[in-house]
């Protein structure tokens, strides 16, 4: 059985993309941190999309957890093949590098930049021998262009960038490809704070995106017809210089 692993699949634009890939026939592992209830949710969509899945909790920025919750996985479910990979996890917590704290800088690098690689190691093993996989790393605006503020996010997503165009060169060869989606500002639980009415003034197509948008970009990268695109990051911003 084919499946697709997103971690981050519980709410916003990991439950979109979730949706996405079921619709696509994969078979889903919603990963996320705490939200049972919500993970439980994008499970009933997944099977609503007309396939089927299952939720898997460990806390992306935790080497231990991700070691034991996915080896453990990957061990007892050997008949299956993880070809997509979706590391979309993340979260911000923003403050001038002035005040930033030990805690917000180490959360944020750890979530969004270790777990990039606490993960793939153990999925790229399989894609290697089955010679084919989709790696699909959600970045952000700032990683591209920095913002005041998000040091600490900046760099965590800048430095996936890197490992997605470094990566992309170590296993083109076996059929696998690594991009990325810069999401600008999207609707999601992450943005709530934010003043939509105030920001999209500076957006051209004048309002923020949606999960969905973001999905159906990371649905084409995950497709075989996007087999000789990698090593790329794709920005999704609504038309914001980046
Ligand atoms: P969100 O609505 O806040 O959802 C975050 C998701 O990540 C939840 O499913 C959450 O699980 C999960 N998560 C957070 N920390 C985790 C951890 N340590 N281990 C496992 N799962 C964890 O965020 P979003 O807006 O959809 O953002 C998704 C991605 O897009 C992030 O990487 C974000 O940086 C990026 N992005 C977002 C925007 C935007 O405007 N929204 C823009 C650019 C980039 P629980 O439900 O269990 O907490």
């Amino acid at each position: 059985m084919n499946c697709a692993l997103v971690t981050g699949g519980s709410r916003g634009i990991g439950r979109a993309i979730c949706i996405k890939l079921a619709a696509m026939g994969y078979y889903v592992l919603i990963n996320y941190k705490s939200n049972t209830d919500e993970a439980n949710n994008t499970l009933e969509l997944v099977k609503q999309a007309g396939a089927n899945g299952e939720t898997m909790q460990f806390d992306v920025a935790d080497k231990q957890q991700v070691n034991d919750v996915l080896s453990a996985w990957l061990k007892a479910n050997e008949d299956k093949v993880i070809e997509v990979l979706v590391n979309n996890a993340g979260v911000r917590d923003d403050s001038l590098m002035v005040w930033l704290k030990d805690e917000q800088w180490d959360k944020v690098i750890n979530t969004s930049l270790n777990s990039f690689f606490y993960i793939t190691r153990l999925v790229l093993e399989g894609m290697m021998m089955n010679r084919y996989g989709r790696i699909v790393n959600v970045v952000s605006l700032s990683g591209l262009k920095g913002l005041p503020g998000q040091t600490n996010y900046s760099a965590a997503k800048a430095g996936v960038i890197g490992a997605t165009k470094a990566l992309a060169q170590e296993v083109g060869r076996s059929g696998i490809t690594v991009n990325a989606v810069a999401p600008g500002f999207i609707k999601t639980d992450m943005t709530e704070g934010l003043d939509e009415k105030e920001l999209k003034r500076s957006i051209p197509v004048n309002r923020f995106g949606t999960p969905e948008e973001v999905a159906s970009a990371v649905g084409f990268l995950a497709s075989k017809g996007a087999s000789y695109i990698t090593g790329e990051v794709l920005s999704i911003n609504g038309g914001l210089y980046s």
